[in-house]
């Protein structure tokens, strides 16, 4: 019978103040992996937050060797601020975080920012003796869920295990948890659901299901998730993901296509209606491939809900289109 309990990392903030971090630990009472499973570096990304909670209050049994230890509020003073980073202000940029986000602060530094700070002390006391990493994220919605992974070989193994179908293969950064698990020989992976500063219950099952698979998968329980229907895995890198651009200026009408749909050379993804002529220019699949990315989705819009406003400018990102690696 497994046990369920409840810890607090503390992290002095000052003097007179401390924040306390909760943290979830699944104890089968028999040796095995211990599995880290993170949620919320980034405080507007809640998905896998929610998808802890359900693994936790409904699957903790499934837990029949080593340990899951679980922290859904990474960032907590974020989380708080409904901000992707501490001390951020209305529209500042996502990648203007003057040293605050903590997905590039896993390198040690318990002497750096409060940021830092709560990275070195999650780490210290759930990190450390860690076998396996799962990292969970959000990104925006018009991106399809994926799996972030590192050329390891046998974390390729796993990861098509998962039940993504989107993996993409990046190089190691040593500053983020899941590349801090990769240069050590463990296995870290990241997975990103879609959409930022909401839940949504698809994409919470989706996390759910990501994390039972990843418990299975490493021989943490016995309890197989049957998926209806899955898709082909696909591995992709940046020499396999085709970028489509506006190539004029106007509204964007997009084809009724889902995230992770088959489209073909040439097939129409929508149109442009200028706003100036009113002609239309029909936007085309430049190749064979698997809908990633479909919408306007620029890059500060996980800050800026103007950003997502379909009247594009020439060279706006309208899509990806993916090709098996
Ligand atoms: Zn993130």
């Amino acid at each position: 019978m497994s046990n369920i309990s409840i810890s607090k990392i503390t992290i002095k903030r000052s003097f007179f103040r401390k924040l306390l971090i909760p943290v979830w630990t699944i104890d089968s009472g028999k040796p095995g992996p211990v599995l880290l499973v993170t949620a919320a570096q980034h405080g507007n990304e809640v998905q896998g937050s929610a998808a802890i909670y359900r693994f936790i209050n409904e699957h903790a049994e499934s837990v029949t060797s080593g340990k899951v230890i679980a922290v859904p509020f990474c960032n907590l003073p974020a989380i708080r601020k409904h901000r992707p980073h501490v001390k951020m202000r209305v529209g500042q940029e996502y990648g203007d975080d003057r040293g605050h986000n903590m997905n590039r602060t896993w390198s040690g530094d318990k002497k750096g920012n409060s940021t830092k700070r709560i990275a070195t002390a999650i780490y210290e006391e759930c990190g450390r003796t860690a076998t396996h990493l799962l990292d969970l994220h959000a990104w925006q919605k018009h991106n399809a869920p994926a799996i972030l992974l590192h050329g390891v070989p046998k974390h390729r193994e796993l990861a098509q295990k998962l039940g993504v179908q989107f993996i993409d293969m990046r190089p190691i950064s040593e500053d983020t948890l899941a590349g801090k698990f990769c240069t050590s020989m463990r296995m870290g992976i990241t997975y990103e659901s879609a959409g930022q500063y909401s839940l949504d219950e698809e994409q919470v099952s989706l996390a759910l299901n990501v994390i039972r698979n990843m418990v299975y998968a490493i021989g943490m329980s016995s309890e197989e998730v049957k998926t209806k229907g899955s898709a082909p895995v696909i591995f992709s890198d940046r020499s396999t993901a085709h970028e489509v651009l506006a190539p004029v200026a106007g509204l964007l009408m997009r084809e009724p296509l889902k995230l992770g749909e088959a489209v073909s050379k040439d097939q129409p993804l929508g149109i442009i209606l200028s706003d100036s002529s009113l002609e239309t220019t029909i936007i085309r699949a430049p190749v064979d491939g698997y809908l990633k990315l479909f919408g306007v989705s620029r890059p500060d819009c996980d800050v800026d809900m103007a950003s997502f406003h379909p009247f594009v400018n020439r060279q706006d990102r309208l899509a990806i289109i993916v090709s098996a690696l």
